[in-house]
C-alpha cells in the first residue's frame, strides 16, 4: 500500500504531512513504514527523522556518444529526438547535447550504422537508513539529484524500486512539487494520492492542475487544504463543488512554521494541533478503507 502525498506548487506543507503520517502509520500499526523521499532536488524528510543516510546506488542514464568513423550523416537520429538533444549539421557534424537528453535509446535503436555508443550519465544517489524511537519505525529511503542535473524520473523510479523491494506493507512517498514528469513518476501506481492545498487562489489554482494529472492516471485522490486561515473556507467549498474527497484543514500555525523551518522536532509541535491528527487519521481511515 502506497500512499503518495501531493502538491500542485512548493510550499504547501507537502513534506510535513508526508513525515507526519509515516510516523502516525507506524505508531498506529506497530510495524516499520517506508518513507520515500522522491523529492529528489530538495529531500530533507531525514532532518525531521533524525536519520543516518547511507549511499545505497548511482543511477546512470543512457547518453548517447556519436562515434564519427562509423556515422553516416543520415539524420535518423535527429529525427526521432523529441528533445533535440541529437543533431546533425551537413555530412560532417553529430552533435549531442547531454543535459538535454531523457536517455529514451531512440537515437540509439534508429541508428542502422552502429555509430551510437552508450556514454552513462550520473544523475544522482540514492540513500538508505533508518529511525526507530522506542514507539515508531521508519525506513527512509531518498533520492538526491547530482547538481546541475534536470533529469529526476530515473532516479525516482530508483528510489521506487527499493520501497518494492522492502519488505514493510505500507509506503508514504514525499513527492516532488508541481504537475510535471517527476510528480508523475512519483504518484504513478500510488494506491491514494492525498493532494495539499495550500489554502490560497494560487494554491487552489495548482492543485486544481494536479487534481486533473490525477484523474488523468485513474488514482483514487483526496485533497487537505493546509495553512488555512480563519474562516477560510476556499478548499473545502471547491471539493464540494467538484465533488473531490475533502480531508479536512490544518490551520496556519506561526510556531508549527518556525519549528519546520529549524528543522525541530514538527512531531512535538503537531501534537498541539489536534487538526492534524484528525486529518492523519481520515488519511488511515480511507488507507484502511482499501
Ligand atoms: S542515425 Fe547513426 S548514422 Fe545516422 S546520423 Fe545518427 S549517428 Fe549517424
Ligand atoms: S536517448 Fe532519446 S532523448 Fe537522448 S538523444 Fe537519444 S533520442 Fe534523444
Amino acid at each position: 500500500m502506497r500512499i503518495a502525498i501531493a502538491s500542485g506548487k512548493g510550499g504547501t506543507g507537502k513534506t510535513s504531512i508526508s513525515v507526519l503520517l509515516a510516523k502516525y502509520l507506524s505508531f498506529e500499526s506497530g510495524q516499520e513504514v517506508d518513507f520515500l523521499d522522491c523529492d529528489c532536488e530538495a529531500p530533507n524528510g531525514h532532518i525531521f527523522f533524525q536519520v543516518h543516510l547511507t549511499p545505497l546506488k548511482t543511477v546512470n542514464i543512457f547518453t548517447p556518444k556519436v562515434d564519427t568513423s562509423k556515422c553516416t550523416f543520415c539524420g535518423k537520429c535527429s529525427e526521432i529526438c523529441r528533445f533535440n538533444a541529437i543533431t546533425v549539421l551537413g555530412n560532417k557534424v553529430a552533435m549531442t547535447f547531454p543535459e538535454l537528453c531523457h536517455g529514451c535509446y531512440g537515437c540509439f535503436r534508429v541508428c542502422e550504422s552502429g555509430a551510437i555508443k552508450e556514454d552513462p550519465r550520473r544523475i544522482g544517489k540514492v540513500y538508505a537508513g533508518r529511525h526507530e524511537d522506542g514507539a515508531t519505525r521508519i525506513h527512509l529511503v531518498q533520492g538526491v539529484l547530482r547538481i546541475g542535473e534536470a533529469m529526476s524520473p530515473p532516479l525516482i523510479k530508483a528510489v521506487l524500486e527499493e520501497g518494492e523491494a522492502s519488505s514493510n506493507l505500507v509506503a508514504v512517498t514525499d513527492c516532488p512539487p508541481g504537475t510535471s514528469c517527476p510528480v508523475v513518476t512519483s504518484i504513478k501506481g500510488a494506491d491514494l494520492v492525498v493532494i495539499v492545498a495550500e489554502s490560497s487562489p494560487f494554491g487552489l489554482h495548482d492543485a486544481a492542475i494536479l487534481t486533473k494529472v490525477v484523474r488523468r492516471l485513474g488514482l483514487t485522490f483526496a485533497i487537505v487544504a493546509n495553512k488555512v486561515l480563519d474562516e477560510n473556507t476556499l478548499i473545502h467549498e471547491w471539493c464540494a463543488k467538484e465533488g473531490y474527497r475533502y480531508l479536512g484543514g490544518i490551520p496556519f500555525s506561526p510556531d508549527f512554521s518556525m519549528e519546520y523551518a529549524r528543522g525541530g522536532d514538527i512531531f512535538k509541535a503537531a501534537k498541539r494541533m489536534p487538526e492534524i491528527e484528525e486529518v492523519l487519521c481520515r488519511i488511515t481511515k480511507m488507507v484502511q478503507e482499501r
